[in-house]
Formats: structure tokens, sequence, C-alpha cells
């Protein structure tokens, strides 16, 4: 169940409740809305100060969208789940095409800006802008969650696998693996290691199976070095043959080499694992293996929140996901600095960038316009606003777009922050989740 966070009057949080307790809250007027997104409440009168139940923030970080789950590690119940889609690659494209526009307009001895060259070394620690905004974006959530719900730890994905575990000599057959973590943790190496590929034929398979380069019949080890990922059909079409037998001598070569550096440490994590640890809360990592083998021990669908919500050995060992709806956040910047737009040859096109604000609103804002029988327009629209200086403006939604509403019928929802905000869809999830912790029907 996705629940409501909580407030007292002092802006300290509380215990997330239901929404259905929530809505009673509210039209008693016991309690006020304090942020929609995500959503929280304020209480009216003063609480009893009782210690709130420490809840989890778990995060398993992507590239392009980050999975966060806030998990209550007593009960197993996930209170709360979200997706934060970044915007690495709109970054890089600003970037480019400013950097494109400023030599075009050098080249051709137009009007321009001196290049400077005493920014150009980078300092200790430099990443580049696009994985800075993810970084950021995660960083964001973390603080803002913490400041609406009584968060005491942190569990993050740190790497995909556990080398340790892997190449520690306690471990010593596959087959005996299925199914266990180390197992997983080797599973996530080989399909790493071999790009999602067949060893022999180069072929993505539906059905991976794991390859001893030289066979066990054979005085072959358990060791990574004399594993391969493999489909089914090579696999028993290679028998008891080594690979160099069957004709592929690089696949012994390729096993013995060590995967390479980029592909195993991921900086952006690295970076994100340090900035989490200086918020001084407790941070517990994970790896991918592990994420995997949790969820698949829960029989859990494949979603980002719902990895996030396997990230770690403090998983609890049945997760509450039933009703939990994700909320879909879209890191969308605040505002463009460009003063102008520019055709492809770099000479500006349109009208200057207008006023950052008109009336009082900003691009950005989520409204709820609500548009009387008596216009064309009439109708009840939920969405983005962008502004126009002339007052009348753009609504984005999940209804669609519509345009020219005047400033006058919209009512506020949420200031931009940065974010856009939509509710996901609740996972499809396995009969055998429904029966654990039955809970009520969602209100919101
Ligand atoms: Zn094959």
């Amino acid at each position: 169940m996705s629940f409501v966070f909580v407030l007292d009057t002092n802006k300290r949080p509380l215990n997330p409740i239901h929404p259905g307790r929530a809505r009673l809250l509210l039209t008693q007027q016991k309690a006020a809305v304090f942020r929609r997104f995500p959503f929280t409440i304020i209480l009216n009168d003063a609480q009893p100060a009782n210690s709130p139940t420490p809840l989890r923030v778990k995060i398993d970080p992507g590239s392009k969208t980050t999975g966060m789950a806030v998990v209550n590690d007593a009960t197993g119940e996930v209170v709360w789940a979200a997706e934060v889609t970044h915007r690495g690659q709109q970054v890089k494209e600003a970037l480019d095409s400013r950097r494109a526009t400023r030599r075009g307009r050098r080249q051709r001895h137009t009007r321009y800006r001196q290049p400077r060259f005493a920014n150009r070394t980078r300092p200790q620690g430099w990443l580049p802008p696009s994985l800075v905004s993810r970084v950021q974006n995660v960083l964001t959530w973390v603080e803002r969650l913490r400041r609406c719900a009584p968060i005491t730890d942190l569990s993050f994905e740190l790497v995909r696998f556990d080398m340790q575990l892997i190449e520690h000599p306690a471990i010593t057959g596959i087959a005996y693996q299925q199914g266990t973590l180390a197992g997983w943790e080797v599973r996530e190496y080989l399909l790493l290691k071999w790009g999602y590929r067949c060893a022999y034929c180069r072929k993505e398979a539906t059905r991976w199976e794991v390859d001893h380069i030289i066979p066990r019949s054979r005085g072959g080890s358990h060791r990574v070095k004399n594993l391969a990922l493999s489909c089914h059909a090579c696999n028993q079409d290679k028998g008891d043959r080594t690979a160099a037998e069957y004709g592929h001598p690089e696949v012994q070569t390729e096993a013995g080499k060590p995967l390479k550096d980029a592909a195993a440490v991921n900086s952006t994590r690295w970076v994100l694992y340090e900035r989490l640890q200086q918020t001084g809360m407790p941070v517990e990592t994970g790896t991918g293996g592990r994420t995997k083998w949790n969820r698949t021990q829960r029989e859990l669908p494949k979603t980002h929140w719902l990895d996030a919500a396997c990230v770690g050995a403090s998983t609890p060992s049945s997760l509450r996901t039933r009703g939990v709806i994700p909320l879909v956040i879209t890191a969308s910047g605040r505002h463009r600095r460009q003063m102008r737009k520019v055709d492809t040859y770099g000479f500006p096109v349109g009208k200057a960038k207008g006023p950052g604000t008109v009336l009082g609103w900003h691009t950005g804002d989520m409204v709820r316009a609500i548009v009387p029988k008596t216009s064309k327009k009439a109708g009840t629209y939920v969405g983005r606003v962008a502004i126009k200086s002339d007052g009348n403006f753009k609504i984005t939604g999940a209804f669609g777009m519509v345009e020219g509403i005047p400033a006058r019928y919209c009512h506020p929802l949420h200031r931009n922050d940065g974010y856009g905000y939509s509710h996901g869809k609740e996972a499809a999830l396995p009969p055998s989740a429904w029966k654990a912790g039955a809970s009520a029907p969602n209100f919101l």
C-alpha cells in the first residue's frame, strides 16, 4: 500500500498512515495537505510525542531510471515507492548544442562569446554534468523523503556482483549453487562478461546455461575462469568436448581475462555511495546479484521500484507490496537558461526568452484548471503549466495538452521543483503475493 506521509505541527515526521485515514483527517479538518508529491499531510493539533517506527530508504540506481522504495523492516511493508527518470541524455545534448552553436559563430566571425581557457582543468573527482545530474536527483529525493518520513537507514545497490563471493575458495560447485545467492552472483558476472550473448554462437538466448569450458567429466573446475555463458543448443552440441576441441579456442582465452574495470565498477555509483554516507545515516550496500536473488525468491516481477525494495541483505523475508502505486518522477530541470532559440545555422529565431513568472505562475507548476461551461474549452485539466506572457497558458497532463487557458482558472497543486509527476501502475503480482498481508483497497 502506498501510504501517506504525516508531519506533526512542528514539521517532524510521524508514522506514515493509510490513505483512508488520511482522507478522514483531511475531511474532519484535523490535518491539511502539506505537499502533493510525495503526498504529505500536516496535523493541525499537537500530538503526544512518541517515537515513530524507523523506516529504510532503498535505492536501485540506474542510468535512465532509479528505483526507490521506503520499507518498514519490521513488518516488511513497502510504505512508498517511486521511479525517478533522469535527464542525463538531455543534459549532454544541451551542452553539445551550446558548444556547436558557439563554435559556429566563432568560425563565421559573428558576434560571439570569447572562448575561455582558464577553465580547462578538471578538479579531482570531476564527473560529467550528465552524471552529476543523476547523482543530484537521487540525493534530492533522499533528502525530501527524510523530511516527511522517519528515515533512519539507507540501502544502496553499489555493484553488479560481488567479485569476492565469486572467487572465494569456499565456493566450490556452481552446479550445487543453482538458486543460491552465490549462484546468482556468478550468473550476473557471466551475463556481463559475455555481454548477454552465447560464448559459442554469439546469439542472444532465451534460456541461459552455464558451460564448463573444460568439462567436469574431464577434470574441469568450477572456478569462473572455467565457466562460459552458453545457449541450450550449443551446450548440448558441445557435450564433453573442451571449447578448443569444439572449435572455439578463443572462449578459453577470453574466460581467463579479467572483466574490464569500466563494466564492473561504475563511477557514478561510487560517487553516489560516498554522498549518501555524508548524510550521516548508515548505508547498507548490496549487489545486483543479491537484488535479483531476493526478488526471485519472493516471486516478484521486475520493476525498478521492486528491485529497489529487494536491495541488500536487510530485505525482509516477506515483502508486502500489494497496492503500492509508484510515483513516477521525471527530472525536468527548472528552466532554460538560453536567452534565444537558434536555428541550425546558429541564428536567433523567434522572440527572446520571456519573463520567468507571469501573474505569479512559473512554467512547470502543477495546476488544476477548472474552465466554466461558458468557455469553448470547458472542463477540468490537471497537469504541468507552460506560461505565456499574455496570461493564456498551456497545460500538459495525462489528458493530453490544452492551450489558451486563462491564468484565472488555474488553481495551484504543486510549485515547480524541477520534477514532473504522475502515478505509475500497480505491479502485476503473482497469486502468492496476495495471500500474505491482506490490506484494504486503495482510497487515493
Ligand atoms: Zn549458442
